[in-house]
Parts: C-alpha cells; structure tokens; sequence
C-alpha cells in the first residue's frame, strides 16, 4: 500500500491511513506501507533549500527534502501501535534501498529484503519512507518529484507482492485531469504503455519511473483513493495492465497536459550536415533535456529554422548556452516563449485506426487554437500550444474523442 501527500496530511489523515492498513491485515494480508510527506512538505523544504542557496548542494538537498517522508513513516507506526497494530518503520537506509549516487533523481538498483520479509511473517506491519533510498557511498538520495509511487512498485517487486495499491486524493486514473475536465471518466483499467505514455506527457498520478518500473516486473499497479469509505467500495479504483487484460479497447485512453515546458526557435541555421547536431550537442553538455524539435524546410536558400521545447527551468540556461555556440554554429538568433503547454493523446488504438490526428487538428482549429510544433509516437500525439488555452484545448479534445461522461 502507498498512501500519497495528501492523505497523510495531519495526525486525523494518517489514524484513517491506519485504519485502511489494519483492515488489510484482519483481513489476512502482511502489509508494508509506503508513505509520502504530508501535502506540500516537500515543496516547502525545497523552497527552504532555495532561500539557503540557490546552487545548493544537491547531496545536502536530497538530507533536507527526504526528512519529510522520515517525519510520515514514524507517525504511521505510532498510529498503526496506538491502534493495537505492530508496526515498525524501515528507513531506505535501514533496508536498505540502495541506489544511484545522482542526487535529486536517484534510481533505485536494489532493495534488501530479507530482514522485511522475516518481520512480516513474524506479523509486523512495515513502514517505510517514499522518496528516499541510499547511494553508494551510503549518503542518503532521493528519486526525484513525485518518486514515491517508485519507492511503493519497487518494493513490491522486491517482495515479490500480490498488488501494489496506490491510494491518492483521486478515486482511479481518469482519461483527463479530474480538475480540469469535471466530466473526465474513471478508467476500470489502463494499459502499462497507455499510463506510462500517460505518465510522461503531464499525468502526474503515477511518476513516470513507477509505471516504467511495473511493466518491466509486471507489478500488479491500482489507484484508489483513500477518502473512500474503507471495505466494500461500490466503485473501486483502476488497474494497470497488460493489453490483452482489456477486452473493449477504446481508441483514445486519455488527455494530458504539461506547462513545464518552453519553446526555443534558432532562426536562420544553416542548411547543411551537422549543424543541428551541433546545436543539440551544446545543449546536451549543459545537460539540458530537449523535447520536441521541428526543422522547417529551408524556406530562405541555404537556412532554416530549428525550434524545440526544454522545460522550462532550463530556459535561462539554454538561451546562455545556445548565446555562446552562436559564434562557432553561426546561425542569426534566437526567440523563446515560455507561455505554451504541451496537449496530448494517448491511445493504443490509434497504431491501428487511421483519422486520429486529423480529429486533434480540427477540434483545436475550430475553436481558433494555434498549433506551433507538433510530435507523435505509436500511441501518441502532442501538440505545443499557447499556454493560455491549455484548459480549452484540453476539455475540446476530451469531447472530441468522445470521452465526456454521461452528463
Ligand atoms: P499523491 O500525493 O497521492 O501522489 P498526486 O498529486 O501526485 O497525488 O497525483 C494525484 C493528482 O493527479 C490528482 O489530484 C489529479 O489532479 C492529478 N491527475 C492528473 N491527471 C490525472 C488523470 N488522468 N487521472 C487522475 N488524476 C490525474
Ligand atoms: N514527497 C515527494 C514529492 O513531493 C515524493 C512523493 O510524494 O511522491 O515529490
Ligand atoms: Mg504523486
């Protein structure tokens, strides 16, 4: 079980997070436990890493931000012992989770269990911290935003698991943004490739890496919400699996958006071999991650136009960067627009149904919404638009697909 930020959030949350576990285990089941910091933690101990230095250390960042999940898994154990329950916690240390030395975005390589499954056969539940782990030098890391869902698929596949139930303060995954679209539908069931391909374009219900994770240990991954009458819930959350696991496959799973990013146009490059190349290179040694690129034919004889996204704290950085290669990649100059955002579909029927796209370009046409770069996968298609329809496009898309629920 993985309880999530917000249903941890104050002693009242964490005594119900309790009771959800202690009736897992009346109902026969050893249960380990991982737990977030409570809502909004984690975000004021980066805020305070922030005021501290802005170039803080990011080994000294990953001791002040995993302190939240410490302060939620030792409540949890008093809690679930107040309570009658026998819990202790096990902190990533303690396990231990052994991970990579990339502080802030650390992944997990290992996870020690044998002393865990002893003290759940011996009937203790346990308790351990999301987020967190311990790097080869045995300084504490961290997995980066959102890494609990990691931490809780991870140490299931290491305890070889029946399920790993993730509860959070939605009651499934749904085929949009919940607050966004009111009349986004409960998904019963999500495809792996669909949630991961879900995951990566602004779905944050479940981090990326999580779904990555599952699918490669085929962890039996739920969503539920934990503000939910506990027992028989008449609408139970939404399951991740394996295609042939979904007998009518609709066409489009769902709709995501992501505002993280920005758009960058390198005008007037040069038209020959290498000179994108070069462009990307710069951009790779300041290890700024490039999304979606469009090259445009060359339109003036002999350049052309390169525009793609970075998220949008690199910015500064890659206009610093592409500001110092211009001398020796030559190209004119460089224009960027942090107010856009990403809209995707994502679907496992379109590889096999024609007309897709088409219907993503015309429903944004006809309510006046500019497409400025557009990419695809097999079970995907985003577009980068101006920030300020994000919400628009959004809901247009969702009724487009046919994905509204019953009014
Ligand atoms: P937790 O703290 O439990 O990890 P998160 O805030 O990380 O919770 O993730 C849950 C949130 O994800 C929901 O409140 C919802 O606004 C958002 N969300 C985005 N897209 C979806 C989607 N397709 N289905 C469900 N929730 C979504
Ligand atoms: N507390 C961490 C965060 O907010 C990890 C998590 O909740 O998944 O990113
Ligand atoms: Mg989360």
């Amino acid at each position: 079980m993985k309880f999530g930020g917000t249903s941890m959030a104050g002693i009242e949350r964490i005594r119900g997070v309790a009771d959800r576990v202690r009736a897992e285990v009346a109902a026969g089941h050893e249960v380990a436990v991982v737990v977030s910091a409570m809502a909004g933690e984690t975000d004021r101990l980066v805020g305070f890493c922030r005021e501290a230095s802005p170039l803080a250390d990011r080994a000294e960042y990953d001791v002040v931000v995993a302190s939240g999940e410490q302060v939620t898994a030792g409540l949890l154990a008093i809690a679930l012992q107040a309570g009658g329950t026998r819990a202790r916690s096990w902190l990533g240390w303690q396990l231990a989770v052994a991970t990579t030395d990339a502080h802030a975005s650390a992944r997990i390589e290992d996870i020690t269990t044998d002393a865990m499954l002893a003290d759940l056969a011996a009937g203790r539940v346990a308790v351990v911290p999301g987020f967190q782990g311990v790097g080869p030098d045995g300084r504490v890391t961290t997995l980066g935003r959102g890494g609990s869902d990691t931490s809780a698929v991870a140490l299931a596949a290491a305890l070889r698991a029946d399920r790993c139930d993730i509860y959070t303060d939605v009651d499934g995954v749904y085929t949009t943004d919940p607050r966004i679209v009111p009349r986004a539908r409960k998904l019963a069931r999500i495809t792996y490739e669909e949630m991961l391909e879900l995951a990566s374009v602004g779905a944050k219900v479940l981090q990326t890496r999580s779904v990555e994770l599952a699918m490669k240990e085929k962890v039996r991954v739920q969503v539920l919400s934990s503000f939910t009458a506990i027992g028989n819930d008449p609408t139970p959350g939404t399951l991740v699996v394996d295609e042939d696991e979904i007998v009518e496959q609709e066409l489009i799973a769902g709709v995501a958006y992501n505002r993280n990013e920005a758009k960058l146009t390198v005008a007037g490059v040069p038209d020959k071999p290498g000179v994108v190349a070069a462009i990307f290179a710069a951009l790779a040694a300041a290890n700024v991650n490039v999304d979606m690129i469009v090259q445009n034919i060359a339109y003036v004889a002999g350049t052309t136009d390169v525009t793609f996204t970075v998220p949008r704290t690199e910015l500064a950085l890659s206009e610093d960067v592409l500001a110092k290669a211009q001398g020796t990649i030559g190209f004119e100059h460089v224009t960027s627009d942090a107010a856009v955002a990403k809209i995707s579909v994502v679907g496992v029927g379109m590889r096999s149904h024609a007309g897709v796209a088409v219907t993503m370009f015309k429903a944004l046409g006809d309510r006046g919404i500019n497409i400025q770069a557009i990419t695809t996968s097999e079970i995907k298609i985003s577009v980068l638009i101006a920030e300020e329809y994000t919400e628009l496009a959004v809901r247009v898309l969702h009724t487009a697909y046919g994905l509204d629920a019953a009014a």
